[in-house]
């Protein structure tokens, strides 16, 4: 039996997997760094533990620490979140070998599906259809170009140990490729600790769909549908949506079944994602398999109604899980955005500081994941991220029009941010037809780089009118009006100003 939570994990993800435990009657214990020290998550935790210093090696990648906290505060199982150590064989092991519970699938499935190449051997073997490409390159150079030739130029090289995002590169022709390759293996080297790089196909004009799976100890593996994630900026997500205008009832199944396949080959179990290209004639292959909760979840919790960091611990703790397949349905539609710290016309620069003011949006078919506070300052050291805007609605159509009312109430000042980015996504013609692929944010750059229009400027100028005149009403009170006793003007006006946002 779970009755105390670590969250092995800083910011929006560890406030969400907090509220979770907090709903099941469960303990948390917050770990944090010293640039953590007044992170929501730590005020939010029953406890907060200090793990080191700033940096994440010294901090939410110090096993040996983590561990030793988890013993001391008297937990009895651990949530990795997504990132950090969330898919690090020798933590799921530590922990085990400590008496504690991983709330994750075994370290067998995370090997096997943290190194690219074994997992694209393993869906080989349970004949999942796989990106064409190579397994292990050959020595011989000619041997390595006659391969390029086979699959078709352009190809990409892939490191096997790669991840978010990095690790890849784009080949188009026979002239590129031995200096790609040898550029791509010291990359690897430096970015992953192992050099090994295989080839794949690149597909033309893709679609990166992704099947939510949840499995339990019992033999139980059902999937929660799919998640449409090709709006994409340098091969990481921006915006998530479910269900995926483009693929049909047929695919979808035919996907599901494929997904369901892939965890069943390694005995996953837990809350797992296994991430699929689709090309344009609709023809899909496995990419890979993350071995954890994703960022992009809370869409999926949504429309199946199933809450997944539940599920995670229910099953961690040996129980059955509660729903069969045909229990599960997609109702409606979700969008997600990933709002971040930074400057989309400074080629996306991040922006970390101090938030000065945030207004959260709010109103039927809103959540926000999110952990950012007035006067919480974001540390330089960490993923930029805000929060994740969710929204729901009955139709595609009415969940971008309550996207874009959302982003219009969110206003946060103090840091650069990409919502007006996001905002100009909501409005491209592609998107509003659902007729878009992971080459789509490259495609409409300029567009969606288009400064804020006036009338938001003009918001925002008499947001500041506003903020003025309130200060001077504020102060002229605090002055003349009551005593303000030993508290300094400033500090109740910080108060009062608090609580009144305009
Ligand atoms: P990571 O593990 O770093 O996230 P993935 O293998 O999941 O890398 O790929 C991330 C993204 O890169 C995909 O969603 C897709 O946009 C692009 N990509 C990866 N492989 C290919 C490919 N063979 N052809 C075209 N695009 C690809």
């Amino acid at each position: 039996m779970i009755k105390k939570v670590l969250v092995a994990n800083r910011g929006e993800i560890a406030v969400r997997i907090i509220r979770s435990c907090r709903e099941m009657g469960l303990k948390s214990v917050a770990v944090y760094s010293d640039a953590d020290r007044s992170s929501m998550h730590v005020r939010y935790a029953d406890e907060a533990w200090r793990l080191g210093p700033a940096p994440s090696t010294e901090s939410y990648l110090n096993i040996d620490k983590i561990i030793q906290v988890a013993k001391e505060s008297k937990a009895d199982a651990i949530h990795p979140g997504y990132g950090f150590l969330s898919e690090n064989t020798e933590f799921a092991n530590r922990i085990r070998e400590a008496g504690l519970i991983f709330i994750g699938p075994s370290a067998e499935a995370i090997t096997a599906m943290g190194d690219k190449m074994t997992a694209r051997e393993m869906m080989k073997k349970a004949g999942v259809p796989i990106v064409p490409g190579t397994d292990q390159l050959p020595e011989s150079e000619d041997e390595i170009k006659a391969l390029a030739r086979k699959i078709g130029y352009p190809v990409m090289l892939k490191a096997s140990a790669g991840g978010g995002g990095k690790g890849m590169r784009l080949v188009k022709t026979e002239k590129e490729l031995l200096p790609s390759l040898l550029r791509a293996r010291s990359e690897a080297r430096n970015a992953f600790g192992n050099e090994a790089v295989y080839m794949e196909k690149y597909l033309l004009e893709p679609h990166h769909i992704e099947f939510q799976i949840m499995a339990d100890n019992h033999g139980n593996v059902v999937h929660l549908f799919e998640r449409e994630c090709s709006v994409q900026r340098r091969h990481q997500k921006v915006i998530e949506e479910t269900p995926s205008p483009f693929i049909t009832e047929e695919i979808r199944a035919a996907m599901a079944e494929q997904a369901i396949a892939a965890a069943k080959s390694v005995n996953y179990s837990g809350a797992g994602t296994v991430e699929f290209l689709v090309d344009k004639d609709r023809n899909f292959y496995f990419l890979e398999m993350n071995t954890r909760l994703q960022v992009e979840h809370p869409i999926t919790e949504r429309v199946t109604g199933i809450d997944l960091v539940k599920a995670q611990i229910k099953v961690a703790s040996g129980e059955v899980l509660a729903f069969k397949q045909e229990d599960i349905a997609q109702r409606g539609h979700a969008i997600e955005a990933r709002i971040y710290a930074e400057d989309p016309a400074n080629n996306f620069i991040p922006s970390p500081g101090l938030i000065r003011h945030i207004t959260q949006p709010l109103g039927l078919g809103v959540r926000t994941d999110g952990y950012a506070y007035e006067g919480y300052e974001i540390p330089v050291y960490y993923d930029p991220l805000i929060s994740k805007l969710i929204v729901w609605a009955p139709t595609r159509a009415e969940a971008i029009k309550r996207m874009k009312r959302a982003l219009y109430e969110y206003k946060i000042t103090g840091v650069k941010t990409n919502i007006p980015f996001v905002q100009r996504i909501m409005e491209a013609e592609a998107f509003v037809k659902g007729n878009y692929n992971t080459h789509f944010i490259d495609d409409n750059l300029e567009q969606l780089l288009q400064p804020e229009t006036e009338n938001t400027q003009y918001e925002d100028i008499a947001m500041i009118m506003a903020y003025l005149d309130f200060q001077n009403r504020q102060h002229k009170r605090m002055d003349f009006g009551q005593k303000a006793g030993n508290q300094s003007n400033w500090k109740n006006f910080g108060r009062l100003f608090r609580h009144n946002p305009y």
